[in-house]
């Protein structure tokens, strides 16, 4: 056959007609068939994506949610429960068929306020690795409004678009944990005050990606790269966690709890009230006081608080989780053939030094760091095939680390 005189096998063009004719056994495609079945294929493998995160969400009752949260999480209760319902209720939203009553479900985008170290970060790491969707973890200090030094609020669906290796559709069912959100609160409650570029501001520009809006993303953030194609990410479906230490904010809970109990009981000081309940009384209202404009608040209608960690809670956290601290050292080791274990006492002697250097549950990881290097260096030669901690083995190690001279500075 000449050549002039081959087809598409699916189009029935001529090859003159085509731009390219591929030939298979028995068959030739055209490019435009090409293009067309990739088409296809992708539009195929989108529909099945979302397929499958229907299924999977919908077996995740909040139940379901709370258990696995227990596996990572020690203690927390009320967050677990209240972050369970948002996200429940925010991936019900995703899926609900467009019905035609007038009932639009609003995003259930959540705060958490608690000190540090508390396990707000997990929270968020923890739902998204049962959600299996991408996470992007930010740090409100960093954000600027657009034209100051610093980051771009937009610079937050770059990092979740990173996150979800540039699948814009995954990304817009990602989530993003928002971290100090109290570092951008207005510093005084008068809005009359000269602007301040890290305050007001920046929370306008997030009520924006809060509230869900299209944005054009640069896909490597920054004004660094000023060629680079911009992205276009729909935050509607984007579910925001943030966090927030929001110091101080026991004052404002107590003065309007003293305030509310005028002539019941006069006689309750401030002093006698322990900060642990406090956050438990936390409403709205009060993080308007501490400088969140409404808008932010009202964006965010899942309020909820992290305890301090007590003594129990930092003990259980050494062991309990399911990738609790002592059970990677254990597979560290056993990855050289060694059976580690560490005694009771060790472990008791473990949290009370981070109480002692008010390390919190992050200091637990350095502290055994200290205590477990040196034979983390010298085990993996020695043919031996247990090890174990003893309280003196680890009082000796953590005495001549650096890591005790924290108590001078405590
Ligand atoms: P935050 O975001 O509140 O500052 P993080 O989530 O970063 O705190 O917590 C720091 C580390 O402490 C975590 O990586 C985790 O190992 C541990 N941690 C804190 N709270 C808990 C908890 N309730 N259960 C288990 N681990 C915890």
């Amino acid at each position: 056959m000449a050549k002039e005189d081959l087809e598409c096998s699916f189009c029935g063009r001529k090859k003159p007609e085509t731009n390219l004719l591929i030939a298979g056994l028995d068959a030739h495609i055209c490019d435009r068939c090409i293009e067309q079945a990739h088409g296809i294929v992708v539009e195929e493998s989108k529909q099945g994506e979302a397929r499958e995160l229907s299924s999977d969400l919908m077996l995740s009752k909040p139940r379901v949610i709370k258990k696995f949260l227990d596996e990572y999480i020690i203690g927390q209760e009320e967050t677990k429960k209240v972050l369970s319902v948002a996200v429940y209720n925010h991936y019900k939203r995703l899926l609900q068929p467009d019905s035609n009553d007038d009932v639009e479900i609003q995003k259930s985008n959540i705060v958490m306020v608690g000190e540090t170290g508390t396990g707000k970060t997990l929270m968020a790491r923890t739902i998204a690795r049962m959600l299996n969707v991408p996470l992007a973890i930010v740090d409100a200090t960093v954000l600027t409004e657009a034209g100051y030094v610093g980051e771009d609020v937009e610079g937050i669906l770059t990092r979740l678009l990173q996150a979800a290796d540039y699948n814009t559709e995954k990304a817009q069912r990602g989530i993003v944990f928002i971290d100090e959100l109290d570092k951008i609160a207005r510093k005084s409650d008068n809005p009359s005050i000269t602007r301040d570029v890290s305050g007001e501001g920046v929370q306008q520009a997030l009520l924006k990606l809060l509230e869900g809006t299209t944005v054009n993303v640069p896909p490597k953030g920054g004004r660094k790269h000023p060629d680079q194609k911009f992205i276009e990410v729909n935050t509607e479906n984007i579910l925001f966690i943030a966090g927030g230490a929001f110091d101080g904010i026991e004052r404002i809970i107590s003065k309007r709890l003293n305030m509310q109990a005028v002539g019941f009981s006069a006689s309750k000081t401030e002093d006698s009230i322990e900060r642990t309940n406090l956050l438990k009384y936390i409403i709205p209202r009060d993080l308007k006081e501490f400088g969140l404009i409404p808008e932010i608040i009202g964006r965010l209608p899942a309020l909820t608080y992290m305890n301090p960690l007590d003594r129990d809670t930092l003990r259980a956290i050494l062991t309990e989780p399911k990738n609790a601290i002592i059970k990677q050292y254990k597979k560290l080791f056993e990855m050289d053939d060694i059976q580690f274990d560490i005694s009771n006492e060790a472990l008791d002697y473990i949290v009370d030094k981070a109480i002692e250097y008010k390390l919190g549950a992050r200091g637990l990881r350095s502290l055994c760091e200290a205590i477990l290097t040196d034979a983390m260096f010298e085990l993996p030669e020695s043919g031996e095939d247990d090890f174990t901690v003893n309280r003196e083995y680890a009082e000796d190690k953590l005495n001549k680390s650096t890591i005790s001279k924290l108590k001078a500075v405590s």
